[in-house]
């Protein structure tokens, strides 16, 4: 007999099923033992009657979360006995044939309830249990229709999919790297990409006009509710384009894909605010334009952000970035930054996504000829033989006709927060870290064996307090 899924039990009405999956529940009246049974696809109420003798006897030993294979005769409920929050809660299999392809252990925590309060190492010591709980499996779900739908929309728009190194060179995205010795060039380190950035301009250069991919991204910042050392971004690149083309192109994304996932949006188009109104008005760059009745029935509310400030200054006085060293001044202050002048009042084309609270994405229009990349650095007080090691690459390669362009990079975690009401990170990742930075279920990081140290070609020291 073949398997049936506990979603497609509705056609099966009177017809003997062999179900699979994990016992949820077990109610033992004596006579009458109740099972809830649990695959992928739901749950469904199970019986075992003492006529069929064999099966009611196994179902009497089963515990929670065994795993097992039932046949049964999938029988309609009474009208006045229908479980209303159940799909399947017009449906009973009164049981015939019980096996256990599987004892368990007790479970450290109970997967029939919501596991939010759950001590958080415990959760993540055992997150493949975690992750059998009912919100775990719809955030994780949510995350995989979400990413579908942006990929079916942005193939449908003409994009590529590219996949960029994740061995690379530390890029300048602001934050610190992770980096990864290298066995045959002891001394010499690979970092950890904190964004596909370059390469994704490189691809520009390369002629693809319109890239995309679902990019990990890792960063060595300090750990908040939204926001890990590793996350995962859309990341996107367009040549030929302007500020209006990128916006327009996500935003006409954001609206379809939220939109059939059943999501309204507060207002469409979205509204602008520059950088200086948002800390007027807001007080941050991010804010939620949300109602208190609309938080409650799963509102999107977006906004963008334009009109940043390029530069800032750092605590030693020099000039750095605010967003990305790569954008494009706004075309009139483009004089002003070739000319090192009025560095402060300089705007980049940076835009952000703002959505209930977050900032879900950014990008900006880039500097695509080297003049003005290099005048960037200029102003960072950068030598021309630091420019020369920092960016020589990407000033060689825009010296062979290329195109203009610009990007985005979309968070994905954030949006599927946004999605789904969660308010941390973790809950919307298979397996997040934890806040010590310390991985679910394996033991990262952990010291290297003597070997390979040695192989390496690294000794550890301590660092001074
Ligand atoms: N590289 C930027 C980031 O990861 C996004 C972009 O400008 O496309 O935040």
């Amino acid at each position: 007999m073949e398997r049936t899924l506990i979603k497609n039990l509705h056609g099966k009405v009177g017809e003997e099923v062999m179900l699979r999956g994990w016992v949820a529940v077990r109610r033992d009246h004596g006579k009458l033992i109740f099972i809830d049974l649990r695959d992928r696809s739901g749950m469904v109420q199970m019986v075992a009657l003492p006529n069929h003798e064999e099966a009611h006897a196994i179902t009497s030993t089963l515990r929670s979360e065994w795993v097992v294979e039932i046949k049964g005769l999938v029988n309609k409920r009474p009208p006045k006995m229908v479980k209303v929050e159940w799909p399947t809660g017009d449906i009973e299999i009164e049981i015939t044939e019980v096996t256990v392809l599987q004892e368990a252990e007790t479970p450290p925590f109970d997967l029939t309830e919501d596991t939010e309060l759950i001590d958080e190492q415990v959760r993540l010591k055992y997150r493949y249990l975690d992750l059998r709980t009912e919100r775990l499996q719809k955030n994780i779900k949510t995350r995989s229709t979400f990413v579908q739908k942006i990929r079916e929309h942005l193939f449908s728009q003409d994009f590529t999919e590219i996949e960029t190194p994740l061995l690379t060179e530390s890029t300048p995205e602001g934050s610190r790297d992770f980096v990864v010795p290298s066995r045959i060039h002891p001394g010499k380190f690979y970092a950890l990409p904190q964004s596909p950035q370059q390469y994704k301009q490189l691809l520009m250069v390369g002629g693809f006009e319109r890239y995309f991919q679902t990019a990990r991204a890792v960063r060595d910042e300090d750990l908040r509710a939204d926001r890990g050392f590793e996350h995962t971004q859309i990341d996107i690149e367009m040549s030929f384009v302007e500020m209006e083309d990128v916006m327009r192109t996500t935003e006409e994304m954001m609206i379809a894909v939220a939109e059939s996932m059943g999501h309204s949006i507060k207002e469409k188009p979205f509204p602008r605010i520059s950088y200086k109104d948002a800390i007027e008005k807001y007080g941050a760059d991010k804010f939620d334009l949300r109602t208190e009745e609309e938080k409650k029935t799963g509102v999107l509310a977006y906004a963008w952000v334009i009109h940043f400030p390029f530069f800032e200054k750092t605590d030693n006085g020099k000039w750095t970035f605010t967003h990305n060293p790569f954008s494009m001044p706004i075309p009139e202050h483009v004089e002003w930054l070739m000319k090192g002048e009025n560095i402060g009042d300089i705007l980049t084309t940076q835009y952000d996504l703002v959505c209930n609270g977050f900032e879900t994405g950014g990008g900006s229009i880039r500097a695509h000829t080297p003049e003005i990349l290099k005048a960037t650095y200029k102003v960072m007080g950068n030598s021309e033989e630091e420019i020369e090691a920092r960016i020589g690459h990407m000033l060689e390669a825009f010296k062979y006709g290329t195109p203009p362009h610009g990007g985005i990079a979309l968070g994905v975690e954030r949006c599927v927060m946004n999605l789904t009401g969660e308010h941390y990170l973790r809950e919307v990742q298979a397996f997040p870290m934890t806040r010590g930075g310390q991985t679910a279920v394996m033991n990262a990081p952990k010291e290297l064996s003597p070997e390979q140290l040695v192989e390496l070609g690294l000794s550890v020291k301590r660092r001074p307090e």
